[in-house]
């Protein structure tokens, strides 16, 4: 069976879960696309009840929940738990917001009156990865739940246990069925659902390889399509960044969750004068972390989520190695079944480094020298990625004119990384497109219906 829940930790295959059947599909597809018929003529009361009770349910269980998702992917639990936190305020937020975001938009025009209605579309197929189980499904799930878009979740194939819980709390907050159903399908029903009549749109967080592939099905059935994929997030640090604030980002803006955030700060671009100061930092950041059980609330450094993870990583770090890139440092590996990848700062990666414009999904940080501000600008933008970056400066107003320069779709001033129910997230270049969360994330799958009176 493809979907398993194998605990990266123990490395014991825990659980495993039947494919679902055509039949069901079907069944799903025809359940759903009823309920969007349904709730086209009902008020938005009664989902915003429901998506309390969800975020209810998921503060009721925090620590449950997190434990789930620590077995399937083995984030650390602390982590986890603030993911589940998360989960819940993008819940209430959006149950709260709704009404005021489908509001009908009046227009200008001089030849009558003329406005547009925001209303559903239907069917959305959610494609998931396994790095922050519960967080993804709720950033598209929450807002498409209040619209009144049901969905169709096929979540990533390492984390099923963790997709069913977060399906399971929606049931039992009252959804009807076919609000979010969790489907342990193969990629060829997930391209049979896309291209069905019943199906208005699809999105996905993960690779570029699958977001390329699942966006193409999306463009061949002419369905919507909104793509958030990897990035190489530059954190650009100017010769005046405050370094207290600096020690206490820079290392966490890495290593949390042993490095496999989409936004993790993967380059880090330091102003030559503080550049040996800069790696003694990080390098003793780095050797203070303690890699152990995910579960155990004192470790620090999770292991990877899968064996093929790991394995990954190990492969690009040797290519980065045997193409010219340097180990500053390395902290010694633990003796362990788990899949630990024991963390290490690189440098002295050349533009004909393959790493270069690789994204590396783990605790690896990455190091450049610059002399001048434009060239770290130019670094920054000398990738085909571009989801998120950051500035560390005193002066506030001048990094902002600093991010304003990067082409990415996020940028963040003397903070790492953050996602935030209210704020967009989403990138450009092949970190993908469209956005999810905030205003700009609720109206992705909305019909924009103009009403005219000449
Ligand atoms: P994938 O893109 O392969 O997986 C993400 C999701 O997409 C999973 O549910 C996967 O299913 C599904 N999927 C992939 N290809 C298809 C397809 N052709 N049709 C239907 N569904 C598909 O990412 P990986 O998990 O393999 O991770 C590889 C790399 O992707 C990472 O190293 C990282 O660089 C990047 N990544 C980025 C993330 C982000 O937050 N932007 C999150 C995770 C990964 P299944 O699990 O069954 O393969």
């Amino acid at each position: 069976m493809a979907y398993k829940t194998t605990n990266p930790y123990t490395n014991q295959v825990e659980k495993e879960f039947a494919n679902a059947t055509d039949e069901e599909l079907e069944t799903t597809l025809a359940t759903a696309h009823a309920l969007y018929k349904k709730w086209r003529y009902e008020p938005l009361t009664d989902r915003k009840v429901t998506l309390h009770k969800v975020a209810d349910l998921l503060r009721q269980r925090r620590t449950e929940y997190a434990e789930v998702m620590t077995r399937d992917m083995g984030k650390l639990i602390g982590e986890a738990e603030g993911e589940v936190d998360l989960c819940a305020d993008i819940c209430d937020y959006y149950a709260d917001k709704a009404a005021d975001f489908l509001k009908p938009q009046p227009l200008e025009t001089d030849t009558g009156d003329a406005y547009y209605l925001k209303q559903a579309t239907g069917v959305l197929v959610a494609v998931e990865p396994w790095n922050f189980p519960f967080y993804q499904i709720a950033r598209v799930f929450a807002p498409n739940f209040m619209v009144g878009n049901p969905m169709i979740l096929k979540d990533a194939s390492i984390c099923p246990a963790s997709a069913q819980a977060f399906a399971d709390a929606v049931a039992e907050a009252g959804a009807p069925k076919g609000s979010l159903t969790n489907l342990f399908i193969s990629y060829d029903q997930v391209s049979k659902a896309i291209a069905d009549p019943r199906v208005v749109g699809v999105c996905l967080t993960g690779s570029e390889r699958g977001g390329a592939s699942v966006a193409a099905e999306a463009g061949k059935a002419l369905k919507k399509s909104t793509m958030e994929l990897g990035g190489n997030d530059a954190f650009i640090i100017l010769s005046d960044a405050d370094w207290d604030e600096l020690k206490e980002v820079a290392p966490q803006a890495r290593l949390y969750n042993a490095g496999q955030v989409c936004t993790s700060s993967k380059r880090f671009i330091v102003m030559a004068d503080i550049y040996d100061k800069f790696l003694e930092m990080m390098k003793a950041a780095v050797s203070q972390v303690k890699m152990g059980d995910p579960l155990d609330r004192s470790t620090t450094l999770a292991p990877m989520s899968s064996k093929a993870a790991k394995e990954k990583l190990e492969k690009q770090v040797k290519e980065a190695i045997d193409h010219g890139a340097k180990v500053y440092y390395q902290k010694e590996a633990i003796d362990s079944e788990g899949q630990f990848f024991a963390p290490m700062i690189l440098t002295d990666i050349k533009k004909d480094n393959p790493i270069f414009n690789q994204e590396m999904f783990g605790p690896v940080v990455s190091v450049y020298k610059v002399n001048s501000e434009a060239e770290a600008i130019q670094i920054a933008n000398d990738s085909s990625y571009g989801l998120g970056n950051t500035i560390f400066s005193s002066n506030h107003q001048h990094a902002e004119e600093v991010a304003a320069k990067i082409e990415t779709g996020m940028s963040w001033i003397n903070s790492g990384w953050a996602s935030l129910p209210e704020l967009p997230f989403g990138g450009v270049k092949n970190s993908g497109y469209g956005r999810e969360l905030s205003q700009l994330g609720f109206n992705a799958f909305i019909n924009e219906h103009l009403v005219y009176t000449p």
